[in-house]
């Protein structure tokens, strides 16, 4: 590990990527095979593939202890250290103290490969003494370091926490560096094998069409970018599209692999044992397959909001009485990977088929509907697909370009969803602050209210995001003016400027004087045209409150 470390090292004192990609791309391939795939895993900062489900189960007072027992320092040095550099591997290593000799004529003892099959070791230990042969391997790894930056990366890597500024798509430009294949071809591979080790591997030896596809391994979501609704959607001109109806769910990626069967959720953790329903219809299937989707609650034919879901969601144990009460289903609308065909950079209509012709719908598992819309269509085309999915009782509607592949992680154009807010509240300012970084010289956080049953002002929210820079610096000259003194840490102002705020949803709180708060409040305009009086009311507050609950056929 020492030469790991000394490129790591050298990695981490560079600014720039393409330095950062030879540095590692030169050192990789200087390994034979084995440490070749041990080094890969480990420069994305971990013991293990991806893929690997196993951990090594050390805490950070472990290490402490045992680093402690060999180099003999004492615990409060090692907390002074971690406190300087946050970092128990760089703490570590300020206070190794290797005997020189070894350091000096020594061979490389401690090679990546050896250093894999030492964790291997340590995940595997088990039964009554497993603390105790955790630490004596750990203690065998340390003392085979010869030098303090040894110790410091097979720390860092131990406990998953490189800081050497690299992303592991860098990683995957040095394999393709060194190997002279292209960063694409290697990016896929390691999708789908969820090992970077075995696709450096492969890289090198000629042999990344080879690697299969390893069901089980999460791949990050591709996501959409917001497109605001209106009577122009020049965001959606010269290209095909299909429209699907926006659920409002949770986003699921299924991993279907015989009777194997794994729901990431977005956070990409396994949500599978909240939806035993969900399992057995994917059990169902015949053909492996990652399935993306959203599951929804649903009762009597119609879907209910997401709110109904939550009580769904990290519950370990669901009674039988839940699961009647709150069924659900996953709606698929894409497929990334089929038996040994990996997906991704097809184009979604391709997608859209291999997925219809692979899964076999039942009651928890359904196929999103989904319909063409032509180059250059009308936005009233678009709209009146939108009124279609919000009677549906859906959330808004999605549009994806249909030539376009899956982009995992990004929230990219190809994708774009388009929402109305439930409704927006004309409120007015009676209080402002300054606001922060290159804000900080303007007032640009609001305070607004409503209007109570007897005339008085109640707050309601807070709002800092939807206008301009020059409105908020128009606006800022303007309460200067208006200035009637301290409200807390702000600014109180005469009740004299309106706005429309847009939100989310509105929740009882006691955070305002109104008893009601709004979620995601944004600013939608100025109403200059509005006198103050005129602003909307408490009983109007009610009003979409009570609608909201209804939508949600929950009793308030
Ligand atoms: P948002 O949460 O508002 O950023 O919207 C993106 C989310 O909408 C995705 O992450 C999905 O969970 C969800 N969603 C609902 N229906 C679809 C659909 N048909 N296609 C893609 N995402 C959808």
């Amino acid at each position: 590990m020492r030469h790991f470390a000394h490129a790591a090292r050298r990695v981490a004192a560079q600014r720039g990527k393409l330095e950062k990609v030879a540095i590692i791309a030169e050192y990789l391939r200087t390994l034979d095979d084995d440490d070749l795939v041990a080094a890969a895993r480990f420069f994305t900062g971990t013991p293990f593939a991806a893929r690997d489900e196993r951990s090594l189960n050390l805490g950070g007072r472990t290490i402490a202890a045992v680093a402690g027992r060999i180099w003999n320092f004492e615990r409060a040095r090692l907390a002074e250290q971690y406190r300087e550099s946050g970092d128990l591997g760089t703490a570590i290593g300020t206070l190794v103290r290797p005997a020189l000799d070894l350091a000096l004529f020594a061979p490389e003892t401690l090679t990546p490969a050896r250093l894999a099959a030492e964790f291997a070791a340590i995940a595997a230990a088990a039964g009554k003494h497993a603390g105790r042969t955790r630490e004596a391997i750990l203690e065998r790894i340390l003392r085979a370091c010869t030098e303090p930056d040894e110790a410091a990366y097979a720390v860092k890597i131990a406990t998953g926490d490189l800081r050497i500024g690299v992303r592991e798509g860098l990683i995957n430009e040095a394999i393709a560096q060194a190997f002279d294949v292209t960063e694409a071809r290697v990016r896929r591979a390691v999708m789908a094998s969820g090992d970077i080790g075995a696709t450096a591997l492969a890289a090198r030896r000629g042999t990344l069409d080879e690697l299969r596809i390893a069901y089980g391994t999460p791949i990050a979501a591709m996501l959409a970018s917001p497109i605001v609704h209106g009577e122009r959607y020049p965001e959606l001109a010269d290209a095909a599209w299909i429209t699907e109806d926006k659920y409002d769910g949770i986003r699921a990626q299924a991993h279907v692999d015989g009777e194997t069967v794994r729901i990431f959720s977005r956070t990409l953790s396994d949500v599978a044992a909240s939806y035993p329903e969900i399992v057995s219809a994917l059990r169902a299937q015949r053909t492996r397959m990652i399935l993306d989707g959203e599951i929804v609650a649903w009762r009597d034919g119609g879907v209910l909001p997401f709110r109904t879901l939550q009580s769904r969601l990290q519950r370990k144990n669901l009674d039988a009485h839940l699961l009647a009460e709150l069924p659900v289903k996953f709606v698929v609308f894409d497929a990334l990977a089929i038996e040994d065909d990996l997906l991704i950079d097809e184009p979604l209509a391709m997608r859209r088929m291999r997925l219809a012709d692979a899964v076999r719908p039942n009651e928890n598992l359904e196929l999103a509907p989904f319909a063409a819309l032509e180059t250059g269509s009308p936005a009233s085309e678009v709209n009146a697909r939108f009124d279609a999915a919000r009677a549906r009782g859906h959330e808004g509607l999605m549009l994806k370009r249909s030539d376009t592949p899956y982009t995992p992680g990004r929230r990219g154009k190809a994708w774009r969803k388009l929402k109305r807010e439930l409704a927006t509240l004309d409120v007015v300012i009676v209080a402002v602050e300054w606001g922060h970084g290159k804000r900080a010289r303007v007032l640009s956080d609001y305070t607004f209210a409503v209007r109570g049953g007897d005339g008085s002002l109640l707050t309601i929210g807070k709002a800092y995001t939807g206008l301009t820079d020059a409105e908020i610096a128009d606006l800022t000259s303007r309460f200067l003016a208006l200035e009637i003194g301290r409200r807390g840490r702000a600014i109180a102002v005469e009740p004299r400027i309106v706005l429309e705020v847009a939100f989310d949803v509105v929740q009882r709180s006691d955070l305002h004087e109104s008893g009601y708060a709004l979620r995601f409040p944004r600013i939608v305009r100025i109403r200059d045209d509005k006198p103050p009086d005129e602003i909307d009311t408490l009983a109007r507050v009610d009003e979409i409150h009570a609608a909201m609950l209804e939508r949600e056929r929950l009793t308030p």
